[in-house]
């Protein structure tokens, strides 16, 4: 409920400092009511808060000192606060952390007028230089944008003195920020695409899901090219009709630039976006027209889940199963889970498309808890690629090699086709070990528990776990023997290298995310393969992703089993949906596709049910597994990460709550470990995991709470807690 607070009532602020709780202040001049935006006093400095209902009460109201000024945005509503709240509990995240991630508006606290934008100019500087011609060509690739002043400096990779430099000449054009433009309306009353009758039908059910004017969530499940995104859009229509506003979540920012052109076509202009790749004044501009209420309909990064909508009526989550939408930094959540809390606070409606469900979401279907809606029908007459293995233990393939002789055939037939092909390898890099042939050590990350991946096209060796680069040693780090450091095993740079060297006529792309400076880049190299410009398409799992290769008639699976080595509970489900989406790119448009997975175990189950296609039998069979074990979606679970420099004090930080169950043994949960986790050094600091497991219906956040807070942790040590935890890494 929000309240209107009288000048000098005590209201309650919360800031996103991380303190304990909120804390009380007078309301200024003119009053002030809940969930407005302010700036307060705090000790000798000037933070950002939000005005958080009645006052705790426990300072004398003329010992409160006032709250300074109240932003001119519209305040929060109290929906989003009531999500910030639940959000908080449930991810046991401290309440000010969470509302940080609802304050990342650029310059939300600042004066306006007083903001200064950077963008292209039509003078020529009067003396060039190569930083000022980076801050040009990084201009000239996105004209059309403003940035503020360090923005502009960091995307070209020179000091902000370079930039103002500029501007004297005209070269750069400074100004005022300009007031945040209205958006283009979006005409949901415009004809959509004629849809196939299973899309109509979808499409009916998922308006009048949206006419309730309540909180539901719906499983939107279809194959690859079965026209769920035209179904959903219908669900956008109905709900921008209805005045309310709607968000789509992607899990790739490099999907959206397609996705925008479908909005276009579908509402005839471009919604807003929020994500990490538009500028900071854009951003600026869709957090605030989204308070408005201005803008209806924003695509967005799982950030988006924290913008402050005036009345939001519906959520899609495209590619549910996505685990990218899984915050493993930071604010540990998933957006997922966070789409269909924020959707129940709020009324709105959730629909979560995909073509192959994770089990979370079915389990939900099955329960009756979410609705579930099949598109069966595969759009444009296209079918299915049809599946087989290549059992690697009958085929001659030489050492160092990868390509069997039956894949190799299939590519051939295709090039002669003048079709496409994929050769599909989730590894990136040019290979996983570097071993020294001298004294057999690997090179390995020295911050970390973790190898040294080759990146042969960076020349450069790379860890995946914290990013650290290094130039690729002349001799062993171990033994210094010189020119004895040999690659093992393939990743997707090594295998193009094959590829070239098996079809060298044929003209070979690579697509893997790190090989591609900027989004842009990446989408123009899509698009030259999407209308024929590579005949081999050699990929890691980027181009499982929603783009659409009309070309492409065979995928080529590398090594099958490769997901399924793992100790990790999803590695079965994971395997299944990343085969069954990757050969899915195989024969969209109208001729038919093949997929053959290579495998050394083609009587693994898992395997098998990626042949069959059989999904359902797939996932009952998965879900009875889980529930025998009690682990989600049929029991809960939380992952606590202990990390410290010192490994012993980890350990002791570990073992002292495994002492300490009583509060958790009292909710029927269990308790494992501590052990060293699987990667048990990142970034120099040794990491202890202990993993909890508790019935479905327990209330685990309170118990975990009472629990972790009976510990006195040493000032140099972190302790993390993941409730339903992804990876368990
Ligand atoms: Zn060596
Ligand atoms: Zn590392």
């Amino acid at each position: 409920m929000t309240r209107f607070h009288p000048p000098g009532a005590p209201v309650a602020v919360l800031t996103t400092q991380p303190l304990d709780r909120a804390l009380d202040y007078r309301a200024p001049t003119g009053g002030v009511e809940d969930g407005a935006f302010v700036e307060v006093p705090l000790g000798p400095r000037k933070v950002l808060g939000v005005v958080w209902g009645e006052a705790a009460g426990d300072w004398p109201v003329e010992k409160l000192r006032p709250i300074l000024r109240v932003l001119e945005v519209p305040a929060m509503g109290s929906p989003f606060r009531d999500f910030i709240e639940r959000a908080a509990a449930y991810t046991l995240t401290p309440l000010p952390a969470m509302l940080r991630l609802g304050l990342r508006a650029p310059g939300l606290g600042e004066v306006p007028g007083k903001r200064r934008v950077y963008g292209l100019g039509t003078g020529t500087p009067d003396r060039a230089t190569p930083a000022r011609q980076k801050v040009i060509d990084a201009l000239r690739d996105r004209p059309t944008d403003l940035f503020a002043l360090s923005e502009l400096a960091d995307l070209a990779g020179v000091s902000t003195s370079v930039v103002k430099g500029l501007c004297a000449s005209g070269a750069v054009l400074e100004q005022a920020m300009p007031r945040d433009a209205d958006f283009p309306p979006l005409d949901p009353a415009r004809a959509g695409k004629p849809l196939a009758p299973d899309q109509a039908e979808a499409a009916d059910a998922l308006r009048a899901e949206i006419a309730t004017g309540d909180y539901g969530t719906t499983l939107l499940r279809g194959v690859t090219g079965s026209g769920k995104t035209e179904v959903y859009l219908e669900a956008v229509a109905e709900c921008m009709a209805r005045g309310r506003q709607a968000l789509v979540l992607l899990p790739e920012i490099a999907l959206t630039a397609e996705f925008l052109t479908r909005v276009q076509a579908r509402f005839g202009a471009r919604p807003a976006e929020w994500h990490s790749g538009v500028t900071q004044a854009e951003r600026r501009r869709t957090w605030a027209k989204t308070a408005e209420g201005q803008a209806r309909l924003i695509v967005g990064a799982r950030s988006a889940l924290f913008l402050p909508y005036r009345d939001l009526g519906l959520i899609v989550v495209d590619e549910e199963h996505d685990t990218s939408y899984k915050q493993e930094d930071g604010v540990l959540y998933s957006a997922r889970d966070m789409a269909v809390l924020r959707a129940s606070c709020e009324g709105a409606q959730v629909v979560l498309a995909t073509a192959t469900p994770s089990l979370e979401s079915w389990a939900n279907a099955e329960l009756g808890k979410y609705k579930r809606l099949d598109l069966t029908s595969r759009f444009g007459e296209a079918v299915l690629p049809k599946l087989a293995t290549i059992d690697m233990r009958d085929e001659a393939v030489a050492g160092g090699r990868w390509i069997s002789p039956t894949l190799k055939r299939a590519v051939e037939a295709r090039i002669i086709a003048g079709e496409q092909s994929l050769i599909f390898l989730n590894r990136r890099g040019y290979a996983p070990v570097t071993l020294c042939r001298a004294c057999g050590q690997q090179v390995a990350c020295h911050q970390c528990d973790a190898r040294m991946v080759e990146h042969r096209f960076l020349k450069r060796l790379m860890c995946h776990q914290c990013g650290e680069t290094a130039p690729m040693p002349e001799v062993c780090p171990s033994c210094g023997v010189e020119g004895k450091l040999a690659a093992v095993g393939p990743g997707v740079e090594r295998m193009a290298e094959e590829v070239t060297a098996l079809f060298p006529e044929a003209r070979v792309a690579i697509l893997s995310s790190d090989l591609f400076g900027s989004a842009r880049a990446l989408k123009a190299k899509v698009e030259e393969i999407a209308s024929g410009g590579a005949d081999i398409i050699v990929g890691t799992q980027l181009v499982a992703k929603g783009h659409n290769f009309p070309k492409l008639t065979l995928v080529g699976v590398i090594d099958a089993d490769l997901g399924l080595q793992g100790s990790d509970l999803r590695a079965a489900e994971r395997t299944f949906q990343l085969m069954r989406q990757v050969s899915g790119r195989a024969g969209r448009a109208d001729k038919p596709g093949q997929a053959l997975l290579q495998t050394y175990q083609p009587d693994h189950p898992v395997i098998r049910a990626i042949l069959t296609g059989d999904e359902e039998a797939f996932l009952r069979e998965e879900a009875a597994q889980r529930r025998a074990a009690g682990v989600p979606p049929y029991g809960r679970m939380a992952g606590i990460v202990i990390s410290d420099p010192d490994a012993g004090v980890a350990f002791d930080v570990g073992n002292a709550l495994a002492r300490n169950t009583a509060g958790l043994d009292e909710i029927g949960a269990e308790v494992y470990g501590p052990a060293p986790a699987p990667i048990a050094r990142i970034r120099g600091r040794h990491r202890v995991r202990l993993l909890v497991k508790a019935p479905r219906q327990a209330p685990i956040q309170p118990a975990l709470a009472a629990w972790v807070a009976g510990i006195d942790l040493p000032r140099s040590t972190r302790l993390s807690i993941d409730i339903d935890p992804q990876s368990f890494l």
